[in-house]
């Protein structure tokens, strides 16, 4: 019985998520990544990440046969969302629905173009400076999902948008754990990367619990890390995000080299020197420091004083490197074709 005197929902008794599997021929399919959980101490642990669920409202990304659906049902969530792009698993998560009575929300759609904006009640959003909304998203998708779908909410985050309408949205989801040890990776840590400062500089992200490659049906080549999302207040880096993405993935071109070298590729050939050494000494960045020896206050002055560069001169942030060499590359093939003529 629930303090309230309310009493604490739980599924009534169901088959296997096993025998979801052979009753509804779920064979997962290698081709599109799928790895089931069927052990539900593991998925209870997973759902445990998310902290307290009772009456909140979940969006499970990637149900497949539905194990972490029973545990997050068992944590007595008020309604649960889910997103599921295989037909094949709708029948058995409408079983569980049915289970659940106006609980469950199925969804046969795919969540890189679900519009989780419109999904949940208006009345649950939140200040962003208020506490989490009652809305939680959680999932363990095929990592040529998770690992773009992070990316792209990570700028919903910067932007407010998406997801994150209702304030401050904690996700709970799994990744390749190389990919979580990246997300979390602290300064001067070997994994430390682009994805580190892009999610650091925005969310407080917690490495949970690794699950070994075992524990799926069939077992992945890789093992899988819990990582865990809460917005923050004030990010660390108040510019735009594809600004931030910009100084990032620039910095960390030539991971080996010193910083400056990263920074250098920001500008247009004829003034790099000159600029790169206006930018390290604004941003007071030693320009002899490796990319993953910046810390994320760092990458906050690159982007600050790459940013007022921006402003003097509009044309700098349009400037692509990469276009450059290609150009370049191409004119120099053309001009020795009409040498050959
Ligand atoms: N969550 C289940 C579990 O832990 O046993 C299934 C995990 S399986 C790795 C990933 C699931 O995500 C599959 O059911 C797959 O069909 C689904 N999926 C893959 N891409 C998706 C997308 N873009 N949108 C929604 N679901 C997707």
């Amino acid at each position: 019985m629930a303090a309230s005197g309310k009493v604490a929902f739980r599924l009534p008794p169901l088959p296997t998520i096993r025998e979801i599997i052979k009753l509804f021929n779920l064979r997962a399919q290698k081709q599109l990544s799928q790895n089931f959980l069927l052990d539900l101490r593991l998925t209870d642990k997973i759902v445990r990440q998310a902290g307290k669920l009772k009456d909140t409202h979940v969006c499970e990304v990637g149900p497949g046969p539905g194990g972490i659906t029973r545990s997050i049902l068992n944590a007595d969530v008020a309604q649960l969302l889910l997103v599921e792009k295989d037909t094949r698993f709708i029948p058995g998560l409408k079983m569980l629905s049915e289970a659940a009575p106006g609980k469950v929300h199925v969804v046969h759609g795919d969540i890189l173009t679900y519009k989780l904006e419109r999904a949940f009640p208006k009345h649950l959003e939140m200040k962003w400076e208020d506490d989490p909304p009652n809305v939680h998203i959680i999932g363990n998708l095929p990592f040529n999902v998770s690992t773009p779908l992070i990316i792209r909410w990570l700028e919903n985050v910067s932007k407010r948008d998406g997801p994150f309408v209702y304030g401050r949205t904690q996700m709970t989801l799994t990744f390749q754990k190389e990919v979580a040890e990246r997300l979390t990776a602290t300064t001067g840590s070997k994994q430390r990367s682009r994805l580190s400062i892009m999610s650091q500089y925005l969310c407080t992200v917690q490495n949970c619990f690794t699950i070994p490659g075992r524990a799926f049906v069939p077992k992945p080549e890789v093992d899988v890390s819990v990582v865990h999302f809460t917005p923050l207040v004030q990010p660390k880096i108040r510019q735009p995000f594809k600004l931030v993405e910009k100084v990032v993935k620039s910095v960390f071109q030539f991971r080996r080299k010193y910083c400056c070298r990263g920074v250098e590729i920001l500008f247009p050939e004829a003034e790099r020197l000159e600029k790169c050494e206006q930018m390290m000494m604004l941003a007071d960045v030693d320009p002899t420091l490796r990319p993953a020896q910046l810390s994320i206050l760092h990458f906050k002055n690159l982007c600050d004083v790459y940013r007022k560069m921006c402003d003097e001169d509009p044309s700098l942030f349009t400037y692509n490197y990469r276009e450059e060499l290609k150009q370049k590359k191409t004119s120099k093939r053309t001009f020795r074709a009409l040498g050959k003529e």
